[in-house]
């Protein structure tokens, strides 16, 4: 493969992540194009990177300018097919395999054949949507933590087919992007989610079982265990679906017991309660 030089990014979902990754790639000189089915949900992620820069500029870590051209180099976009000349594309859509599968073939339809595709999904098998392209060695899971601007780490997971130079193309981006990263294997929750969201499923049975009230089980692990949050308020702050979805694709791809998703949790979900993004989650915001 010839030397991947990356200029230009394209990422498609504009919620929490999609806009978390769309700033920081702004700050770091990139050029930005954001996608998303929602209009709405767009200008949502722009007036939002609106704030995070300017919070940034207040505390002295960037300057007035480099907010600006900051804002000034994301484009947004309804159309999937603006993303055509991207070199590196990220997917920050939905936690749901099927959307994600049809996003990927698109994708994989309209970027010039040397661009990269990147999934930032929290769980979903990487070689599988890999799989539905034309280029499985040049897809990968870049894999980054929530809120993006703060949030030190990107989890990178190369696929089954994921070509070597593609694995050290997309650390280098990451670490442009002021980012640490760890490498993780193609399997059920790669390192993170593997370990986090079983802790987190657990806080909801414990919750279920009237142990504790909610209150009572977050003091318990941020006090007791030093974590900066308790379970439930990072599961209110991740989005419950997200959180059931992760579940869902650890107990598929184990059939193992210990990762049945906790029925408190589904209830949540089938609710509409899905944490802080919705107002409404085990806690009330
Ligand atoms: P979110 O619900 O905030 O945003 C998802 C966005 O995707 C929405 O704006 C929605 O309109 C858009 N979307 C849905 N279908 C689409 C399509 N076909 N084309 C374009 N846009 C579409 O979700 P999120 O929390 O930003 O999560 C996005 C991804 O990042 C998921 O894969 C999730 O697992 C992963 N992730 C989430 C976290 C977290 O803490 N929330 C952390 C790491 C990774």
């Amino acid at each position: 493969m010839e030397p991947i030089t990356v200029k230009k990014i394209a990422i498609t979902g504009a919620g929490q992540m999609g806009s978390g990754i769309a700033q920081v790639a702004a700050m770091n000189g990139y050029l930005v194009k954001l996608h998303d089915i929602s209009q709405a949900q767009l200008e949502k992620a722009f007036g939002q990177m609106k704030v995070s820069l300017s919070k940034l500029h207040d505390k002295g870590i960037i300057s007035a300018d480099a907010r600006e051209n900051a804002l000034g180099s994301i484009k947004l976009t309804t159309k999937l097919e603006d993303l055509n000349d991207s070199d590196f594309a990220i997917e920050a859509i939905t936690e749901n395999e099927a959307v994600k599968l049809d996003v990927f073939k698109a994708l994989d339809n309209l970027l010039p054949k040397k661009a990269i595709i990147a999934s930032n999904t929290s769980s979903i098998p990487i070689t599988r949507l890999a799989s539905s392209t034309q280029r499985p060695g040049q897809v990968i899971g870049m894999h980054f933590m929530n809120p993006v601007p703060l949030m030190k780490l990107v989890e990178i997971i190369p696929g089954f087919a994921t070509d070597p130079a593609v694995t050290a193309a997309t650390i280098a981006l990451a670490e442009k992007l002021g980012k640490q990263v760890s490498q993780s294997q193609d399997y059920p929750g790669f390192v993170v989610n593997r370990i986090l969201m079983p802790m987190i499923n657990e806080a909801f049975n414990v919750l279920h079982e009237n142990i504790a009230s909610a209150e009572d089980i977050d003091k318990g692990m941020k006090l007791g265990t030093n974590q900066p949050m308790g379970p439930l308020t990072l599961a209110d702050f991740i989005g419950l679906d997200t959180c059931l979805a992760i579940m869902r694709v650890l107990y598929q791809g184990t059939f193992d017991p210990r990762f049945r998703p906790s029925p408190l949790l589904t209830k949540y979900v089938e609710a509409g309660f899905l944490g802080k993004k919705t107002g409404r989650g085990v806690y009330t915001y």
